[in-house]
């Protein structure tokens, strides 16, 4: 299969979908994206491709309850006796023209978040209430956050007042063809390596919802691909890198073997 990006500068992307186009369009527009899918699928690698393809510095944020508005805008530091007003990365990328991307962006809090609210609409302010600047984004600006709507309790759900801010594209797990491609060029691994593990993967994955919380991504493939490629046995690299970060329990994990055992 073709890769999709031949020049080493910029972090390889199998894309799946019209995932490019979206993006590009929403940028050139000065609309914010979300995005929406399992762990391990692409995502974060989708935005540090097209961040290199459109030339923007990216900074990026992992969400998490105690995040505050301070951490994404800025905070004043002491220093030498003196006081040092140090930008966050929500503040950088604004004064930079570059993208900020919040990952898991449904794990911060409300407080948190509604900083966001005047740079996702029309405005694209954002004011700086400690330092009294108020920053207009530069056109090439962009706000994008990610959210896995299986880890989504109802109270942790988006607000329907923040989603509509956004453009929102839904990422799952690529065609086996095309996984297959990602494997290969991430690890280095041969076709039948690849198309092994991407079986695998897809055996494992009609199990979700009945055994297992999380369906194998494809961030467990590659590491598996990537311990065979150094020469170690496949159904150990299986176990370690597949089915012991999947389950805890030991009967699944024995299920989950079987399903290594049948194919290596
Ligand atoms: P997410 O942000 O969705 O949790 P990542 O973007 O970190 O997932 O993807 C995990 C790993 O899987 C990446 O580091 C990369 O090796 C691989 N990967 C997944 N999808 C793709 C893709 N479409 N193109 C290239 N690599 C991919």
């Amino acid at each position: 299969m073709k890769l999709e990006t031949p020049n080493p500068e910029i972090p390889f992307y199998q894309a799946c979908d019209d995932e490019i186009a979206v993006f590009e369009h929403a940028w050139k527009n000065r609309l914010p994206l979300l995005i929406k899918g399992p762990t391990g699928c692409g995502k974060t690698r989708f935005i540090a491709h097209m961040a290199a393809r459109l030339n923007l510095p990216l900074y990026t944020v992992a969400c998490h309850d105690d995040l505050t508005a301070a951490d994404l805008v800025g905070r004043h530091l002491i220093g030498d006796g003196q006081t040092v007003w140090c930008d966050g990365p929500l503040t950088r990328a604004v004064r930079e023209g570059g993208i900020c991307y919040l990952d898991e962006v449904v794990e911060a809090r409300k407080d948190t978040t509604v900083v966001l609210h005047p740079l996702a609409d029309d405005r694209r302010i954002l004011p700086i209430d400690r330092t009294g600047e108020l920053l207009e984004a530069p056109a090439s600006f962009m706000l994008v956050v990610s959210y896995n709507p299986g880890y989504q309790n109802l109270l942790k759900g988006m607000k329907p007042s923040t989603r509509q801010r956004f453009v929102s594209l839904r990422f799952d797990f690529p065609t086996p063809e095309r996984e297959q491609a990602i494997l290969i060029s991430e690890s280095g691994c041969s076709e039948d390596v690849a198309r092994r593990l991407v079986g695998i993967a897809q055996a494992l994955r009609t199990l979700k919802d009945q055994d297992l919380e999380e369906a194998a991504s494809t961030r467990l493939l590659v590491y598996a691909a990537t311990l065979m490629r150094e020469g170690m046995d496949p159904v150990v690299a299986c176990r370690a890198s597949i089915v012991e970060s999947l389950t805890d329990d030991p009967e699944v994990a024995d299920a989950l073997m079987e399903v290594v055992s049948a194919t290596f």
